[in-house]
């Protein structure tokens, strides 16, 4: 089959022909349909040798959606031809964390070696992909693949971070959405659908700005040294009382501290690097500062009944397997906007 592989640390992903996978015991085999591509990717292949986590060559795609192709020894629940979403974080299965079904938080993955499909176990960038078990996923029910694969992740992972923060957004309060691509262009969505709050989202790119107010964004700003002066200005002065910053470079992790307002909650979603500070003084009293990862199995089966109900779609442009290094090198370059999507067996 034919697969996008990460193949020489700082060399470009390329499409290249791998064995047919074949389901050991209790594996899923799915033909693919789907497959979202994540920030996170340009930020593996930009790690240096040293260090790096996985093996290679690795087999892109941690959002993925597809059918049933075969079934291993012993695999029950799910039959052939079923369309399927993949729960990427696999975790165990039986830790305590795995058991409230937060296998994003295994306590064993490390030491079981367990890693998700496309960052570590190859993922869904090729025509098939092997699903280590059947709880990893959850039944489309009528959406379509296309729009499906990004809720896996970029729909997932706002979700989560979102979650615990919505007895702050009461009527009135103010959430600040910082970098409107993959994620963000969710997040703002699952913002409005599922509090009252006014939405303000940030970026460095009027086309994603446009984007966050066709999704629903009550007011964009351009995010620059300026931004959280125009934020407190649009808030009265008081700032917002949740934070959620999809970049996470150093002058995004400053400006979603300095919009935040007491007792508010700074999420750093985005892997960009940046570091804020936190003791007395520093922040407003009693913000909350937490960098979360991905999604709970039982949250991945609620954001997608979010979007079964219609309140989140998600913006995709469609790549073939072999135009796959192309939408990798717009995402690195800021050029797509919402999820650039793989369809491997068009
Ligand atoms: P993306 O490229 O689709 O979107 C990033 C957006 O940020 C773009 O719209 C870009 O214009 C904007 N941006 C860049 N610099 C900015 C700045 N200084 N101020 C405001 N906006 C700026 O990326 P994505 O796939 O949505 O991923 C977003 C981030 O989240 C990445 O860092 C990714 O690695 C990370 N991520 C984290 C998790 C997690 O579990 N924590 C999961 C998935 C992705
Ligand atoms: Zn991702
Ligand atoms: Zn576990």
């Amino acid at each position: 089959m034919k697969a996008l592989q990460y193949r020489e640390i700082g060399a470009a992903p390329e499409v290249v022909t791998v064995p047919d996978p074949e389901p050991g015991p209790g594996q899923v085999l799915l033909k693919v349909t789907a497959a979202g591509a994540c920030h996170s990717d340009i930020a593996v292949m930009s790690w240096p040798a040293e260090g790096f986590p996985y093996a290679l060559p690795l087999t892109l795609g941690h959002e993925g959606v597809g059918t049933v192709a075969a079934l291993g020894a012993g695999v029950t629940g799910v039959a052939e031809g079923d369309a399927v979403a993949v729960y990427g974080p696999w975790g165990c299965g039986t830790c305590l964390n795995c058991a409230a079904g937060k296998e994003n938080y295994c306590l064993r993955a490390t030491e079981l070696g367990i890693h998700p499909p496309g960052l570590g176990a190859p993922g869904s960038m090729a025509e098939y992909v092997l699903v280590d078990d059947p709880r990893h996923l959850a039944p489309l029910n009528g959406l379509d693949p296309v729009a499906a694969a990004p809720l896996t992740d970029a729909g997932l992972t706002p979700y989560h971070a979102i979650k615990p923060s919505l007895p702050k957004l009461v009527p009135g309060a103010t959430a600040v959405v910082i970098g409107v691509g993959g994620l963000g262009h969710i997040a703002v969505q699952i913002l409005r659908a599922l509090t009252t709050a006014r939405v303000i989202a940030l970026d460095v790119n009027e086309d994603k700005l446009t984007l966050a107010r066709t999704v629903g964004a009550h007011d964009t700003v351009l995010s620059d040294e300026r931004a959280a002066t125009k934020v407190r200005d649009l808030t009265d002065g008081r700032g917002a009382q949740a934070v959620f910053d999809f970049v996470g470079a150093q002058p995004t992790v400053e400006t979603a501290g300095a919009v935040a307002s007491v007792e508010a909650d700074i999420t750093i979603v985005g892997i960009g690097g940046g570091s804020l500070a936190v003791g007395f003084g520093l922040l407003p009293f009693e913000a909350s500062v937490t960098a979360p990862y991905w999604g709970s199995r039982s949250e991945f089966h609620e954001v997608l009944e979010l979007a079964r109900a219609g309140a989140i779609s998600v913006h995709t442009e469609t790549y073939t397997l072999d135009e796959a290094p192309l939408a990798y090198e717009r995402l690195h370059d800021g050029q797509i906007n919402g999820r650039a999507v793989i369809v491997p067996n068009n």
